[in-house]
């Protein structure tokens, strides 16, 4: 099935060549171009070359051996400031999962008896634009959209959404960030004034207390984890979550609450802090605003109503609250227990407030602090132009708009002043049948979306679907129109973000297999083929547009103007940012040295106009799926191992990381629970919902407290039961809670216990 690389290149060229001769020099002149197999010839000594991790947003360093200049095996960086020598199984792994059989090596296009059939690169951008632009014509701007992703690096996500926004005419794009990290963006925006998660890593080793809210770090963020337990000052390890996770069973106080009382409980602790006086009153004062209206709010939630809510003691609550006044370096960490939550913005800062109260902020070892997913979360989160205009501007906002024409030299008449759809919205759009094309990245929404279902039936009234990707079999590939095969991490160049906001570089280390490239190659072939080239003359590579992002961030709170180039940061281990220019004053003599972790805040200026944070609340709501007669547990999802990355995309592609995990889907539940339904451990169950039904082996625990079920994210059935209700600001899905009930299925009823087959998302 793969095509001859002279093949493809003759056919390039001579379209090319008709259209666009200089994209054509660029392209099939540069060493390596296309991404189709030649590594670039600066980069093929044998030795070793530093990288970071692809998968997770802790941004782990890796060094990759090379022999001729190819990936041969890694080893975890030693130097690095991030992981100081340590990886997880699945960053051992990253280079293996590059060498799977179901790897697109060329588009594939779906006939007319319906079989994806492969076809040459002419033929797909051909059909991939002469397709869209049919349903532009017929159905207006909003009729396309895209979903995009968290796992490409930043100058692939920033070419992508200037070419679909500004070049290609497509008003609405999202990305998968949407599921995991949008709550802490608004969260962040909202008291802050940017999106601007405060920490540094090091903050974990300095704390004397860490709180870990929704947080199971140890198997989720496992070398943070690892820093954690550097820390010198014997801290207090307290983690709110109703499981008995790993890291609550390792931590030093584990607030087993009710699901999704946690609001409650952060409203209830503030109270006792603001009551008995153990608050920075001249912090207060000076860096923030909206305290008073906080107060009055807060005096409903009395220790007794907020114990009768969340079902912790009186006594814990009253200790909770000793242990946040007796710390001198209090640092609050949440992850998706907060952000996947119908009401996860106020969550989130009421997290901020606890900080913002005790002055626990912009010092070392402190912090409000939301550790991300995605490896390029951040990246995402500033420069994709989906929820927010580039650098972290507003679409609804003309200066911005000009500022970012001027820099990009456009006419500013291209950029919408209006926001994208959401993530939710969207499908509610291809529900509605106003949006009939779409365009996804890199995600496999047939898998990961909430309320799976609903994907599948609203992607039935797509006019056309195209996926591109690194796998042609995703759950999301095979409903495809068309498919694009995608160089992955380590096949490309470009940098990542990380949770500490650190600026990371990948490298092409490994061939991209058969016609697969790089998806800045297949941006620049889609500008070319839809006529909007012209407008990306400067996104020469990857290199280029990170000059550009340096251009757009000039001014903003995210400035890296003082970042040369990915020189500079290769040899510094990373980069913070800000780096404004002449932050760091040195001449180009002077070897680069890596620099100082550096957190924000120190100086007590918040980015909001009058340079304070705000203090934000609002009464709890009721879950919007609660245990009723009929579905009475509550099913709790979320990571279930070291080993398993989201839906299992590339993990289920390693024999190593697939031993590491269990490879059927198991649903924990309660051994009190489990004996009244005469359920046995390891016993085939059904789980229901409203929406779905799922087989699954029982795993029966005392991790889980009676009335509730965890079963694993990763399987892929799991989302056939999640109830899709999102948060009001940041339209994140709710994926943690939702009404099911159990029962024991019989031999005779057995129909499968779903395997878990990999091959299934990021
Ligand atoms: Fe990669 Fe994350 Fe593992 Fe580090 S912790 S090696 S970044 S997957």
């Amino acid at each position: 099935m793969r095509v001859p690389h002279e093949g493809l290149g003759a056919a390039l060229r001579h379209m090319l060549r008709q259209r666009d001769g200089q994209l054509t020099r660029e392209l099939l002149l540069t060493p390596g171009g296309f991404g189709l197999g030649q590594v670039p010839e600066k980069s093929k000594p044998n030795g070793t070359t530093e990288m970071t991790c692809g998968y997770c947003s802790t941004g782990c360093g890796l060094t990759i051996h090379l022999r001729d200049g190819e990936a041969i095996s890694l080893t975890p960086s030693t130097e690095y400031p991030v992981n100081l020598g340590m990886a997880c199984p699945k960053g051992w792994e990253a280079l293996e999962v590059l060498r799977s059989n179901d790897r697109a090596t060329t588009p594939y296009l779906r006939d007319a008896s319906g079989q994806l059939q492969p076809v040459d690169w002419p033929a797909a951008l051909d059909v991939f634009c002469s397709r869209f632009k049919d349903i532009q014509k017929r159905h207006g701007p909003d009729s396309l959209a895209w979903i995009g992703t968290g796992q490409i690096p930043t100058e692939e996500l920033l070419f992508l959404g200037a070419l679909a926004k500004f070049g290609m005419g497509i008003l609405h794009g999202d990305g998968n960030t949407r599921q995991c990290m949008a709550t802490s963006v608004t969260a962040y925006k909202q008291s802050f004034g940017f999106d601007s998660p405060p920490f540094t890593y090091r903050d974990f080793e300095e704390s004397d207390v860490i709180f870990l809210i929704g947080s199971n770090l140890c198997i989720a963020h496992p070398i943070l984890w690892e820093r954690v337990l550097r820390n010198k000052n014997n801290p207090h390890i307290i983690v709110v979550d109703p499981r008995r996770t790993e890291t609550a069973a390792a931590a030093t106080q584990h607030v087993a609450l009710q699901p999704k009382s946690d609001l409650t409980l952060f409203y209830g602790l503030a109270n006792i802090l603001i009551s008995k006086g153990w608050i920075k009153r001249e912090f207060i004062d000076a860096h923030t605003s909206g305290f008073e209206a906080l107060e009055v709010f807060l005096r409903d939630f009395s220790p007794a109503m907020t114990a009768e809510k969340t079902g912790i003691s009186e006594e814990m609550l009253q200790r909770l609250a000793q242990t946040i006044h007796d710390g001198k370096r209090v640092s609050f960490w949440w992850t998706m227990g907060v952000n996947q939550s119908y009401e996860g913005v106020r969550l989130a800062q009421s997290i901020i407030n606890l900080a913002l109260m005790t002055g626990n902020i912009g010092r070392p070892g402190t912090g409000a602090n939301s550790i991300t997913g995605q490896c390029n979360a951040m990246g995402s989160r500033l420069f994709s132009n989906t929820t927010g205009l580039l650098g972290g501007r507003d679409f609804l906002n003309a200066a911005h708009r000009q500022a970012v024409a001027e820099i990009l030299k456009i006419d500013p008449a291209c950029i919408p002043a209006q926001n994208s759809l959401a993530y939710d919205q969207i499908i509610d759009g291809m529900e509605a049948g106003k949006i009939k094309g779409l365009w996804i990245i890199a995600t496999n929404s047939a898998h990961s979306w909430i309320h799976q279902q609903r994907f599948s039936e609203a992607r039935k009234k797509l006019d056309f679907l195209v996926v591109q990707d690194m796998y042609f079999t995703t759950e999301t590939a095979a409903q495809a129109d068309l498919i694009l095969p995608a160089a992955g991490w380590g096949e490309k160049e470009g940098t990542f973000i990380n949770s500490e906001r650190r600026i990371g570089l990948i490298k092409k280390v490994a061939r991209a297999p058969g016609q697969a490239l790089a998806d800045f190659y297949i941006f620049k072939l889609i500008a070319a083929q839809w006529g909007c080239a012209e407008m990306f003359q400067e996104f020469s590579s990857p290199e280029a547009i990170f000059q550009i992002m340096k251009k757009l961030s000039a001014g903003q709170p995210c400035d890296i103007t003082g970042i040369a180039d990915y020189a500079h940061l290769d040899a510094c281990g990373g980069i913070q940012w800000p780096l404004p220019a002449g932050a760091l004053p040195r001449s180009d003599d002077d070897p680069p040295t890596p620099i100082q972790e550096r957190r924000l805040f120190e100086d007590g200026r918040f980015f909001h106009a009058d340079g304070r944070a705000k203090f934000l609340f609002e009464a709890p709501r009721q879950m919007p799926e609660p245990p009723d007669a009929q579905y009475p547990f509550c099913l709790l999802t979320g990571r279930g191992s070291v080993a398993q990355w989201h839906t299992q995309t590339r993990t289920g592609k390693s024999a190593v990381l697939r031993k590491l995990a269990p490879q059927s889907v198991y649903v924990e539940i309660h051994p009190l629970d489990a004996f009244e339904l005469k359920i046995q451990h390891g016993q085939p169950v059904c789980i229901e919902s409203r929406r779905g039904s799922v087989e699954a082996s029982a795993y029966v625990s005392a991790t889980i407290q009676r009335g509730q079920l965890f079963v694993p994210m990763h399987y892929a059935t799991v989302n056939q039961l999640t109830h899709c209700s999102v948060d009001p600001y940041s339209r994140q899905p709710s994926y943690k809670a939702c009404a099911v009930r159990i029962r024991a299925l019989h031999s005779e009823q057995i129909h499968f216990v779903q395997e878990a087959t990999g091959g299934q998302h990021d």
